[in-house]
């Protein structure tokens, strides 16, 4: 049977080559979009890569969006086997990118809304068609600069980094990541955290030296874990490999 894959923010970057890949691996890919026609746009563009790709509008800050992409996937197929939670943001209102001294609530509620609270509504409206499928998968796309253990070492390239909306976000995701391994270790369902690694996206402002496809990989491959494979862990390249799992 063919498995059915949502990867949010899919229009573009990291999202958008995840749902290519998942789809070259003969996957159902519903593009989850905003904008419907990026998403469209996006779900055609694969389709003339030979991908069976569906444009899904969500929106991961409005609760009925959200809810009418869930019922939309529960009556067209009745379940859901991948749930990518890809869609991010580092925010464009003031204090958004500024040092701590300069951050702002406006700046903490944009981020926090999209990478965290997005994610739990997502999930959490998704939950009943992962638990209809036969066993389910949920990647969460985290960062490094959300590690604990990186952030507060001296001798990590990253140390630098001193701002706090997206790299706290990415802390409280891989928190909401380790909850919801608890909640459903008694299901086939797994749930980890992925660190793309700094890749060159909107996102980055084109910064990051390796390419979304790149930054993609570690999101197919926890997509793709096998019934022993791991969760409510933290991964970079190479998952599920012993070496590239990353310390919260
Ligand atoms: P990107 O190119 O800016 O893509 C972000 C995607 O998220 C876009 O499709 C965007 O849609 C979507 N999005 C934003 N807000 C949304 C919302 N409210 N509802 C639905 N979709 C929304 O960024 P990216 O680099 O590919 O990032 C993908 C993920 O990787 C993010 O979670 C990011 O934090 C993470 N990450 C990236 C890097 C990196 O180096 N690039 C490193 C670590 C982690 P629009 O086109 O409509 O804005």
């Amino acid at each position: 049977m063919t498995l059915i894959a949502l990867i949010t923010g899919a229009n573009k970057g990291i999202g958008y080559e995840t749902a290519r890949l998942l789809g070259e691996r003969g996957m159902t890919v519903l593009v989850g979009a905003r904008s419907e026609e990026l998403g469209q746009k996006a779900a055609q563009a694969l389709r003339e890569g030979g991908v069976d790709a569906r444009f899904l509008q969500i929106d991961v800050t409005d609760d009925a969006s959200v809810q009418r992409a869930a019922d939309h996937v529960g009556a067209e197929y009745g379940h859901l086997d991948v749930l990518v939670n890809n869609a991010g943001i580092v925010g464009d209102v003031e204090g958004a990118r500024g040092g701590p001294s300069a951050a702002t609530r406006a700046a903490l509620r944009q981020v926090f809304e999209a990478n965290v609270f997005g994610v739990v509504a997502v999930t959490n409206a998704f939950l009943p068609l992962l638990r209809n499928a036969e066993a389910a998968r949920i990647v969460n796309v985290s960062s490094e600069v959300g590690s604990l253990t990186f952030m507060s070492d001296p001798e990590h390239p990253l140390h630098q980094l001193a701002t706090i909306p997206y790299p706290a976000s990415k802390t409280a995701l891989n928190m909401v990541t380790v909850m919801y391994a608890k909640e459903l270790r008694d299901t086939p369902i797994k749930v980890n955290a992925a660190n793309p690694s700094h890749c060159a996206t909107d996102l980055t402002r084109h910064t990051g030296s390796r390419t979304p496809e790149q930054g993609a990989l570690v999101s197919v491959a926890l997509a793709t874990l096998p019934a022993d494979g791991p969760s409510g862990r933290f991964w970079g390249d190479g998952a599920p490999a012993a070496d590239a799992e990353l310390p919260w």
